[in-house]
């Protein structure tokens, strides 16, 4: 099972410090989330698995972290400052803005159902702010509005330090902007948001085979974060939507509460990017619309050694959202169920490496002296094996705490009672089964350790 609606999501989320509104006691600002102290921990996991799965398991990445102002110049060669627009209509009649391809209705406002729209003209998404003390628009940069420009533009300072050859990757995690018309669907579509994006850099020739490789490797992975495979679609982007960029986008979508949307697009960017941000690009056969005349210093080009001649790689992006990431795995996650006739209980059933506490440690009575000393010693214990945040819960009302862990999704309660004292066994709680065993305090580690496995 997963949610019903998204508004059972958006008030798990607030209720248990996973999203708030950002500038909320402000009246908020559209667009815009902030997590919480679970949502925080929840996404950090997610970025993390990510970065493991890209950087760690394989021999062939490298990890980058780039600034998020970036050059117009950067965004000029990369066709954002002339193509990354979305049309935009505005209502006369209520005066609301909409973007013209998401009106559900053709030509009729989803306010007010007003047909007397404006025609749709270009809007650019991008954020520009001043820089230096002088705001006279002389000197200025966009925040990013995605995180792999600068991964283009930092090739050869890569290759340069590593002894990578192609085909091989760069992986980067970040922020990235968009001034949105129509922010909407919770952190589905925001402001600001991050992103996951690997620049996977391949021979001409073989980019279709990698393409491939990619689409499958990244559904493979959202598989094993928890989603259901039934619930992700492989969406060829029709040609005539293709972005500027690029020879074929696979979209993989999931089924959002609100609706079946992109989740992560796999991209073949062909020799676009290197291309248009490379010096002397006369010397080199690009085969994509390169934006002409770099006025770059480097040329970002490898050295074929069989034949002996330097040629521009295609690249192939896997670029996943973290925020609708973070909102899939909630809805995957979400259940609600019947612990007996009377009672319910709604628990978030995230795989154990994603859970935002890994586990809470409970004294059965609240301040009573050696419980509580007990299991802060256990909380500190099965907190050095580093693998993510444990709690001391020391409120005394046990079955409050388990509701509240079950809604967090933590993965296992141990509640240290006078029994343990005498015994020194804990009573270790199982979220998704509520089943309840002693275990041994002696063997609190490898048991601990089994769940993330
Ligand atoms: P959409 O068509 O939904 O606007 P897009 O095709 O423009 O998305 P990309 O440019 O391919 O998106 O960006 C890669 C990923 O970044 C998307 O798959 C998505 O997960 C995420 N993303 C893009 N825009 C937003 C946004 N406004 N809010 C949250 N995540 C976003």
């Amino acid at each position: 099972m997963t949610a019903q609606t998204m508004e059972e999501l958006v008030s798990l989320c607030k209720r248990r410090g996973f999203l708030f509104q950002s500038n909320d006691i402000y009246g908020g600002i559209k667009g815009l989330y902030d997590y919480g102290p679970m949502g925080v921990e929840f996404k950090n996991n997610l970025k993390q698995a990510w970065w493991k799965s890209m950087v760690y398991e394989r021999d062939d990445t490298e990890g980058l972290d780039a600034s998020i102002l970036s050059s117009p110049v950067v965004l000029k060669h990369s066709g954002h400052e002339d193509t990354f627009t979305d049309p935009l209509v505005d209502c006369r009649a209520c005066k609301s803005r909409w973007r013209a391809d998401q009106l559900f209705e053709n030509d009729k406002c989803p306010n007010c159902k007003s047909e007397d729209l404006t025609e749709p003209r270009p809007f650019n998404l991008m954020f520009k702010t001043a820089i230096g003390p002088v705001d006279d628009g002389s000197s200025f940069a966009y925040l990013r509005p995605e995180t792999c420009q600068q991964i283009f533009t930092n090739f050869k300072n890569i290759l340069d330090s590593t002894s990578r050859t192609v085909p091989f990757g760069i992986a980067q995690m970040g922020k990235a902007f968009r001034n949105e018309i129509t922010p909407r669907n919770f952190i589905f579509r925001v402001r600001e948001f991050e992103q996951m994006e690997l620049e996977f850099f391949v021979k001409p020739g073989t980019d279709d085979e990698w393409h491939e490789y990619w689409i499958n490797k990244r559904i493979e992975w959202w598989v094993n974060q928890g989603i259901k495979k039934e619930n992700l679609k492989k969406i060829e982007v029709e040609k005539n939507e293709l972005a500027h960029y690029s020879k074929r986008t696979v979209d993989i979508n999931y089924v959002f509460p609100h609706g079946e949307e992109e989740l992560e697009g796999v991209a073949n960017r062909t020799d676009f990017d290197l291309g248009s941000h490379t010096k002397n690009q006369n010397d080199f056969k690009i085969t994509s619309e390169v934006m002409k005349n770099s006025s770059s210093t480097t040329k970002l080009a490898v050295q074929d050694l069989e034949e002996k001649k330097w040629y521009i790689p295609y690249v192939i992006e896997p670029s996943a959202g973290v925020d609708r990431g973070v909102l899939a795995l909630l809805n995957e996650a979400y259940r609600e169920e019947n612990v007996d006739k009377d009672n319910k209980r709604i628990l978030l059933s995230i795989k154990p490496h994603l859970s935002p506490i890994k586990a809470a440690v409970i004294p059965l009575k609240k301040n009573n002296e050696e419980l509580v000393n007990l299991s802060k010693e256990i909380k500190s214990n099965l907190q050095k094996l580093g693998l993510g945040r444990v709690v001391l819960e020391n409120s005394g009302n046990i079955g409050k705490n388990y509701r509240r862990h079950d809604e967090i999704g933590t993965p296992i309660c141990l509640t240290v009672d006078f029994e343990t004292l005498e015994d020194k066994s804990v009573t270790v709680r199982d979220r998704d089964t509520m089943k309840q065993e002693r275990v041994s305090i002696g063997n609190l580690s490898e048991y601990y350790k089994k769940y993330f496995n």
